[in-house]
């Protein structure tokens, strides 16, 4: 990853956009607040937009604002940021592990329906790698058992499903605007999209000290502080004009990947119903540990999404861990590779060419 190309050639509305901000001294709310809420919304086609202070926050507060805490779980796949089941358990609710699809790592319909139980309330899809989950399904289940679909799109900005844009496919989709996401901000951002404008009023509340909309000084709830800044989303804005551009050339990237992936090492696979944002290029090998050794003496940085499931991880074990096959076997094999919109083909190339030798070579 490296953002610097995309900032710097964008510098100069950065710059105009900073000194708006600077010219009238409102750091919190305002004017381009309101603008960002709206201009995501609309790309996400959705009815609403709550900026909220990060991804995590989102959750929480969807979680919050549909009422789910203490007494219920909420179904969530293994394989995830540990932010997804931190946010429920935030709330007071459990989560419930699930395992994933073998060729996709992301939640099945047919897990989650698996996994219902008497205290189930919600189910979470995650957007992982920046691949939409079945959507479909997923809303067919919660629907035949009365459950919320809540859709964790940290990963998916701009991802497209059956031809539209994540974030109008179920009761909220949350985002993050952490600086390594699709769409990042300069520091910490999230934002919940939904076309419940009841919701989008609980959450809009609940983010900033339980206020009433009509008093400030009234406060219908307890609430919290967890707010977009003014600045950020002067920024988002800026950013998510290019959005699309730089998701477009992600898929370019991606293809070159898939026409150079050398043998031994197998990517995720992409459902053909929707477009992945590819947040995250993610292929499986084995021996992986001593694959990104030799790769980072070779120039090519990885990563691994995740390599502890977490219904393994010490913050969950007092949960029942239960034998989750798929998400335990693709811990160990899983590996990111560089992607993002700086990559250019000669770079594929390189990281596919060194991914061969090293295949080899152990
Ligand atoms: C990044 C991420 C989050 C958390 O977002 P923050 O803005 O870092 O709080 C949640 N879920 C997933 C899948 C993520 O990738």
């Amino acid at each position: 990853m490296d953002l610097a190309p995309a900032l710097a050639q964008a510098r100069p509305k950065f710059d105009a956009a900073w000194d708006t901000v600077l010219s009238h001294g409102q750091f919190v709310g305002g004017p381009e607040v309101d603008a960002f809420e709206s201009a995501f919304a609309q790309f996400c086609g959705a009815e609403r937009c709550v900026g909220v202070g990060n991804g995590t926050d989102a959750i929480e507060l969807v979680l919050a604002g549909l009422g789910i805490g203490p007494g219920s779980e909420v179904i969530v796949p293994a394989n995830t940021f540990i932010a997804t089941a931190a946010a429920v358990h935030r709330v007071g609710a459990v989560p419930r592990f699930v395992d994933v699809d073998k060729e996709t790592l992301l939640l099945s319909a047919e897990a989650a329906r698996d996994a219902i139980g008497p205290r189930t309330a919600a189910i979470i899809a995650v957007h992982l790698f920046g691949q939409p989950c079945e959507l479909d399904e997923l809303s067919a289940v919660a629907d035949a058992h009365s459950l919320v679909l809540i859709e964790d799109a940290a990963q998916a900005h701009d991802a497209t499903y059956k031809g539209t844009r994540i974030g109008g496919h179920s009761a909220a989709a949350t985002f993050s605007f952490y600086p390594g996401k699709n769409l990042g901000a300069f520091g910490d951002g999230g934002a919940v999209v939904t076309n419940d404008a009841a919701l989008a009023d609980r959450i809009a509340s609940l983010s900033a000290h339980g206020r009433s909309p009509e008093d400030r000084y009234m406060h219908m709830n307890v609430g919290r502080n967890s707010r977009l800044d003014t600045l950020n989303s002067a920024m988002l804005s800026v950013r998510l004009g290019g959005l699309p551009h730089e998701t477009a050339r992600r898929r370019e990237v991606r293809g070159w990947y898939e026409e150079m992936m050398p043998d031994g090492a197998d990517l995720v696979s992409q459902r053909v119903d929707c477009e992945s944002a590819y947040h995250l290029l993610v292929a499986q090998v084995q021996n992986r540990d001593d694959v990104r050794a030799e790769l980072d003496l070779r120039g090519v940085g990885t990563g691994v999404h995740y390599p502890i499931p977490c219904h393994l991880q010490p913050a969950f074990e007092h949960l029942a861990p239960g034998q989750l096959p798929v998400v335990e076997a693709a811990a160990d094999r899983i590996v990111s590779l560089p992607m993002g919109s700086h990559l250019d083909r000669s770079d594929v190339e390189y990281v596919c060419e060194q991914l061969g030798q090293v295949l080899i070579s152990l």
